[in-house]
């Protein structure tokens, strides 16, 4: 579902460089919670931002459910963030949520289906719908600032999943909540690959993270991938 071939990534900021990526080769199959574990500057958001196009590759390829994304070209790759995520079949969501505290949550979720061009009462079916999958249908005009850590990431969720994505990425989306919080989320996400078959790439520095959901994992360091395999068979070697 998702492959990268040779991800290379060099930042070039005042004369200096850093591989964030170097030659990464990643395979992550349909269906799957795929986890990526390593330490801060391991390089796991350069990673993620590539598969998301935030990012452009310095070489390599990144295929997403068999369409080569490097192929997409430059200027593809301009379009707003959002226009991006909805095109791609890709939704995101992100540590610190990022949710517009100007829109109700269900206004939040109704953005990407707005980009979409879908029509007003369309869009609040829709957007109804996926609160109810993400237990907040009662929240749905409540504005994000009156809702806990877990809650504003149940509507990033919602959001995510508003362009009916085949894949999820996730950024650090427990980093900022308790564990019990944490774990919550993390039975959902369990919950939403099962219910839609929906495939999923996060990025975490818990193991626990990995143990928890992730069916294959990967450990980045140094912009590498080290090791990866099936979970069970990671915890299982010395
Ligand atoms: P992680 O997500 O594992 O913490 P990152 O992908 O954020 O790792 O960073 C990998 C390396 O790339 C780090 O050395 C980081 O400082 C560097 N880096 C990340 N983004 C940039 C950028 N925009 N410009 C320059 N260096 C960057
Ligand atoms: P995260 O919590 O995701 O690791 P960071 O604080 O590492 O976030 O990075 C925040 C932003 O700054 C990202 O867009 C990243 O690409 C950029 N960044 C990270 N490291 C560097 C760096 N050394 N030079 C320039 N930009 C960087």
């Amino acid at each position: 579902m998702i492959t990268t071939r040779d991800l290379t990534k060099v930042y070039r900021s005042r004369g200096r460089e850093v591989t964030a990526l170097d030659h990464v080769d990643l395979h992550v199959r349909p269906g799957e919670v795929y986890g990526v574990i390593g330490r801060s500057g391991a390089g796991k958001s350069t990673l993620i931002r590539c598969v998301n196009l935030l990012e452009r590759p310095t070489s390599g390829t990144v295929t997403v459910d068999g369409q080569d994304l490097t192929a997409l070209g430059g200027r593809g790759n301009r379009a707003p963030r959002p226009l991006r995520q909805a095109r791609g079949g890709i939704g995101m969501i992100f540590q610190h949520f990022n949710l517009l505290s100007s829109r109700t949550v269900q206004g939040n979720v109704e953005l990407p289906l707005e980009i979409l061009g879908l029509g007003r009462r369309e869009r609040a079916r829709k957007a109804l719908d996926l609160l109810d999958l993400v237990g907040l249908s009662d929240h749905a005009r409540s504005h994000p600032s009156r809702l806990s850590g877990g809650q504003k990431q149940r509507v990033g969720i919602a959001r995510a999943l508003a362009g009916d994505p085949k894949v999820l990425l996730s950024d650090e989306a427990t980093s900022a909540l308790d564990p019990e919080t944490t774990r919550s989320v993390l039975n959902l996400l369990r919950d939403l690959n099962r219910q839609l078959g929906l495939t999923i790439l996060l990025i975490t520095h818990e193991m626990d993270v990995v143990k928890s959901v992730c069916d294959s994992a990967a450990l980045m360091e140094k912009g590498r991938i080290v090791e990866s395999g099936v979970v069970s068979d990671l915890l299982a070697t010395p």
